[in-house]
């Protein structure tokens, strides 16, 4: 049993207030396996490159247990390129440049041997792929979760509106729960979203950490207020990544373990944003990680006697 995780391997240059960078290693589907492999040892990724993409960082993610053979390797074409500058603030970001590439006649192919996941990670991508890879699987998996962005919401809404059908949790910012329900309140906001299809709705606030909302109940967890925030790209993979990796790990998919999950999932973005990249997501040890869950359990632990 295992989590098959789908998205984009990249190519990102960056500018934050702190530094630019030239093409770096980026991607949806890779900080989400990252993430996860902090928390399951069971990978499958789905994706495509171009023939400029180093075996070196294949070789990496393959480190982290994540296996490629469902990455597709395309000769004579190039991998999916994404260049973002910050705002001074960290929170906003204008997209510079998106060549999708490889992705532009991207036919996703789920090899037999990852026909057994249990657990769907679609990461941020086109969702007539998203959907392609449902339609691949012979069996449902217990939990599909899907992460969008408003680039996806600009140029394919029917295609995504029919995509939310089918899935069980859809994570996005609060920028695009606002697009996407045409309300400013999240509130509001979140019970059309709920209406469209998914069970589950969890809307990403950055440092403002996370909202969970399911019909009847809400939860909220913050972000660790850190010192240093370096590069905010690819917070909310890592949130997904290691959302779903320890949901996969434990393999309860109550609303009382997804809160868990969503800490678990800002415990490793916050690692994330402390460095440029995936910088500071190929090292960590399990020691740091449990560290950090830790700081999120004293920050929100109180003890209030009503009376
Ligand atoms: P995040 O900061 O969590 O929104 O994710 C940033 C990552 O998403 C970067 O590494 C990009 O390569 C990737 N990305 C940017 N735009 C797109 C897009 N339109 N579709 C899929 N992935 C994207």
């Amino acid at each position: 049993m295992s989590l098959l995780v789908v998205g984009t391997v990249a190519f990102d240059a960056i500018e934050t207030p702190f530094g630019k960078t030239d093409k770096i290693l980026g991607g949806a589907a890779t900080y989400i396996s990252l993430a996860a492999s902090y928390f399951t040892k069971n990978i499958n990724l789905v994706s495509v490159v171009g023939e400029d993409f180093p075996a070196a960082n294949i070789e990496m993610l393959q480190k982290h247990n994540v296996n490629t053979d469902g990455l597709q390797v395309l000769k004579g074409q190039k991998t999916f390129f994404w260049a973002g500058k910050y705002h001074n603030d960290m929170n906003t970001r204008d997209t510079i440049t998106t060549e999708l590439n490889v992705l532009e006649t991207f036919n996703p192919v789920v090899p037999e041997a990852y026909q057994d996941c249990e657990f769907l990670m679609l990461g941020n991508l086109m969702p007539k792929v998203q959907q392609q890879v449902l339609s691949q699987l012979k069996s449902r998996p217990k939990l599909i979760v899907l992460d969008t962005m408003n680039f996806w919401m600009d140029i394919a809404m029917p295609e995504l509106m029919e995509t939310l059908k089918q899935i069980d949790v859809l994570t996005i910012n609060d920028s695009e729960a606002r697009q996407l329900s045409g309300e400013y309140s999240l509130v509001k906001a979140a019970q059309k979203i709920l209406a469209m299809g998914p069970k589950y709705l969890i809307i990403k606030k950055g440092e403002h950490g996370a909202l969970l909302f399911n019909k009847e109940q809400v939860f909220f967890a913050p972000a660790l207020p850190l010192e240093d925030v370096f590069d905010p790209t690819g917070a909310g993979d890592s949130f997904a990544g290691g959302f779903i990796g320890y949901i996969a790990a434990t393999k309860d998919i109550s609303f009382e373990n997804m809160k868990r999950a969503i800490i678990f999932g800002s415990a490793t973005a916050s690692f994330c944003v402390e460095k440029f990249g995936t910088e500071n997501l190929v090292g960590l040890t399990q020691e740091e990680v449990d560290a950090r869950v830790q700081e999120f359990v004293d920050l929100v632990q109180f003890d209030i006697a009503l009376v």
